[in-house]
């Protein structure tokens, strides 16, 4: 075991789960075990959130601008720790140290907006009558938690810490069971950063924390992102006890290519998304719908799936029963007629033979209704289904039960417009693979892949992570009373 064993993170220390269930934690890039992770109980959840609420009045009283202080320096303890954060975000999820940079990159950048929210949460302030004033102001919930999965050990969770926390909430983190030393890195910088005890706690688990988190009276709100069929548990347990929920789902994320769209630079970003974190991203391309004469353009995405080589720019999946299950699928495609043009499936990384790896994997002539076209599969894998019109190819993207994301790549602007127009997704692109909003653009799906109102990150996150106080005041007896006040 390479790590100690990974323990809860309670009043700004570690701390040993009442639990003596635990996993363990296996890399996915050569099979070898790193740590152990507590299933913890209920108890354990308990004192977090007591914690959590000691600390809250100081907290939510210090002035955003002093809080966001802590971010300023959490921010530059990402940068200083990047590169044994990115390692240690490689060896648990076993994305390449590339992607794993990238990630925490990306934390930086969503740290840069938390510092900011001092600028967007001004309130308003408006003389209504004579003498009669009316004020907003944004203030925290409470104490709140954020439940993450698999696939960004680093990112999702700092979808929720910066905004969350800096808006003046305390927070309660429950990592995924398969992937949870970052998080204890996370929590060491934001101590050394200067946050106070107990603002900041993880709680490790699984089914038994996630609800006991949901039914927690001391918990004012909780944010989820993981597969759709966990949110719609989460999201309907956690506002049962009347909890403010913002539950992100999976995707089934289509790119409508057009026979006149730019063949290297579309190529290029077909296989970049459907094969970047080895395909287990909720933005990635997992559906590709050509329409007409698009030949030209699949055997370049061949080309460019043939230069990603499992164990050097393609990292592993999360383990074994993902790379079965994935490859199941390919199989039942091949099966039921598909033909594969590139076939990922036996991939093995010569002196990692314990890692978990699918090769890129290029499926062609796939009906709308083979599992391989519907079901999210989280892997490096990509659908390819032929329609004749565009309004075909808007049908089947459609007609997924989800709304993540969907592309266009056409070079003609009123095509592009008119597939935006109709397309049923909540993040679009053009001529663009992977279209996450940057911040401060916030992040977030439609239909099933979002349950709740506004989205996880940017702007938006203000909203959930905080209620209106609205007030009204009368400076002198001069004002007299009229009908309103
Ligand atoms: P998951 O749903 O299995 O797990 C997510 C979290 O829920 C974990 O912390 C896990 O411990 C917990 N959990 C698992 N089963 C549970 C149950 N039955 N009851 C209560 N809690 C449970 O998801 P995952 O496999 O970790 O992550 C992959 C999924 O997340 C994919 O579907 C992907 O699309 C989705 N995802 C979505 C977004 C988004 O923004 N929409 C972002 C990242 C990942």
């Amino acid at each position: 075991m390479k790590y100690e064993a990974v323990k809860n993170f309670v009043n700004g220390e570690f701390k040993t789960s009442a639990s003596k269930r635990s996993l363990n934690v296996i890399s996915p890039l050569d099979g070898n075990k790193l740590s152990e992770v507590p299933m913890s109980m209920a108890v354990d959840l308990d004192e977090a959130v007591k914690a959590a609420s000691a600390v809250f009045p100081y907290w939510s009283k210090t002035p955003i601008k002093e809080r966001v202080q802590v971010f300023f320096r959490y921010k530059s303890l990402l940068e200083k720790n990047l590169p044994q954060l990115a390692q240690l975000c490689s060896e648990e999820n076993g994305k390449t140290i590339g992607e794993s940079v990238a990630e925490i990159e990306k934390c930086i950048e969503l740290t840069e907006f938390a510092c900011s929210l001092p600028q967007l949460t001004t309130g308003e302030l408006l003389e209504v009558s004579r003498g009669v004033e009316c004020r907003t102001e944004r203030v925290p919930l409470g104490v709140v938690a954020s439940i993450v999965p698999f696939n960004f050990p680093s990112m999702v969770p700092n979808w929720t810490i910066p905004n969350a926390i800096a808006l003046g909430n305390c927070m309660i983190l429950k990592p995924s069971e398969k992937v949870p030393l970052s998080a204890g890195r996370l929590a060491e910088l934001l101590k050394e950063a200067g946050l106070p005890d107990g603002v900041f706690n993880i709680v490790h688990g699984d089914v038994e924390i996630v609800e006991a988190i949901c039914d927690h009276p001391g918990i004012m709100a909780v944010s989820f992102v993981g597969s759709t069929k966990v949110a719609k548990i989460v999201y309907q347990r956690a506002t049962s006890h009347y909890k403010r929920c913002l539950a992100l789902g999976g995707a089934k994320n289509h790119l409508v290519v057009l026979p006149d769209a730019i063949p290297g630079m579309t190529a290029q970003n077909v296989a970049a998304s459907m094969s970047g974190c080895a395909g287990q991203r909720c933005m990635a391309a997992s559906a590709m719908v050509g329409v007409g004469d698009v030949d030209h353009i699949i055997d370049k995405i061949c080309d460019e799936a043939k230069k990603i080589i499992p164990g050097e720019n393609l990292g592993a999946v999360i383990s074994e029963d993902s790379k079965q299950r994935i490859e199941r699928f390919i199989t039942e495609a091949e099966e039921q007629g598909a033909k594969i043009l590139v076939d990922g499936r036996n991939a093995i990384v010569k002196g990692k033979e314990g890692g978990t790896y699918v090769g890129p994997t290029v499926i062609d002539h796939v009906s709308p209704g083979m599992s391989v076209a519907t079901e999210e599969i989280f892997g490096p894998v990509i659908s390819i289904i032929r329609t004749k019109t565009v309004d075909e190819a808007i049908q089947i993207e459609n007609a997924n039960p989800y709304g993540n994301a969907a592309s266009v790549f056409t070079q003609n602007g009123g095509m592009a417009r008119y597939v935006i127009e109709r397309s049923s997704a909540g993040m679009i692109g053009v001529n663009v693979g992977v279209p996450v909003p940057r911040e401060p653009f916030s992040f977030g799906g439609w239909n099933e892949s979002k349950f709740g109102v506004g989205d996880i990150t940017g702007k938006s996150s203000i909203e959930f992570w905080t209620k209106l106080k609205k007030t009204t005041v009368k400076w002198n007896a001069e004002s007299g009373i009229n009908w309103m006040s």
